[in-house]
């Protein structure tokens, strides 16, 4: 049901995941423009707890839905730079289109974004990563805003970004960011994330719902091994299945419901800690109501 202004009641959030799973939200909404998003947080007077959603590429949104206002980022989009090459990119821009816009600026190191399917606030979030680059490598500082519609300024070293985490506290959603970049070639720097695209295609189940690694690796191990050595690639719940082509990766291969998905997350953990007595943590973020 469309209210006003983006604002939309029992909003169907399955679409917005790529599990494509999940419930409603009590309210969704979607800024245009950061005056929106402030203005939104200003005269909101409820209690009901705020969720943050980028691209929805680390997510499994229950099936009984959030009891609670989503905040969509996505068209918050803009990326933009400096004469000293610092790229600043609002947070609902993709990963993508910031590594696109660095090439195209003739500035590397924002390469590995390329593979990424997130936003930018859903990747400082998560301290994102691949190909031995991460957020926290070229993240200068972010303007964050709060329940309130209070601004704030944090830099890096401030969100104590670590391996797939961030530790500044949940209340603050990312607005815009600022990226440190080096100068670059065009097509070396297109040769690279070329290079990265097609590493991920072999490697990785490419096209399928999936929220990407299901769970965080540790300093002495990868989970994937745990997984593969607990017997759990292939491993099926309802229409949920471990990938057999990269077995930390669960696919809504048949109509799953996110229930079938933390079940097999579920069962998984379960086995590796029969096996290996390891917890494996999740990486993947599930929220709603259960
Ligand atoms: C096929 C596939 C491959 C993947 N490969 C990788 C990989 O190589 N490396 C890697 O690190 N990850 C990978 N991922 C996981 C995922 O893409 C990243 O974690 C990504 O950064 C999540 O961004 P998002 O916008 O989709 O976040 P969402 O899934 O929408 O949300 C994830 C978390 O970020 C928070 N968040 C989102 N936007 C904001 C914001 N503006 N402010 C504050 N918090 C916010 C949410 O509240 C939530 O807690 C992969 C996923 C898939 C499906």
């Amino acid at each position: 049901m469309i209210e006003k202004n983006n604002i939309v009641k029992n909003k169907k959030l399955n679409r917005l995941t790529w599990f494509g799973v999940g419930g409603t939200s009590k309210i969704y909404f979607q800024p245009e423009t950061e005056e929106d998003l402030i203005s939104f947080l200003k005269k909101n007077k409820s209690n009901l707890n705020i969720y943050p959603l980028g691209a929805g590429s680390n997510i499994v949104i229950r099936d009984k839905g959030y009891n609670g206002i989503i905040i969509h980022f996505n068209k918050l989009n803009k990326i933009s730079i400096d004469n000293k090459g610092t790229i600043t990119s609002y947070c609902g821009a993709m990963d993508a289109e910031v590594a696109r816009f660095a090439r195209n600026n003739a500035r590397s190191g924002l390469e590995f974004l390329i593979g990424i399917p997130g936003t930018i606030g859903g990747g400082i979030r998560m301290n994102s990563g691949a190909y031995g680059s991460e957020i926290k490598n070229f993240l200068i500082n972010v303007i964050a805003v709060n329940k309130k519609g209070i601004l704030k300024t944090f830099t890096v070293e401030e969100l104590g970004l670590n391996y797939r985490s961030n530790s500044l506290s949940q209340e603050w959603m990312f607005l815009k960011a600022n990226f440190r970049s080096n100068k670059g070639s065009i097509n070396r720097i297109q040769d690279k994330m070329k290079e990265i695209i097609k590493s991920r295609k072999d490697s990785q189940p490419t096209g399928l719902k999936t929220g990407g690694s299901t769970f965080m690796n540790g300093k002495d191990f990868k989970a994937w091994e745990l997984i593969d050595n607990a017997g759990c690639r292939g491993l099926k719940v309802g229409g949920a299945v471990i990938s057999e082509k990269h077995c930390n990766f669960i696919i809504n291969e048949n109509y799953a419901s996110a229930t079938d998905i933390e079940n097999l997350g579920e069962l998984v953990r379960d086995k590796v800690f029969k096996k290996t007595g390891r917890k494996l943590n999740w990486e993947i973020k599930i929220i709603g109501e259960k």
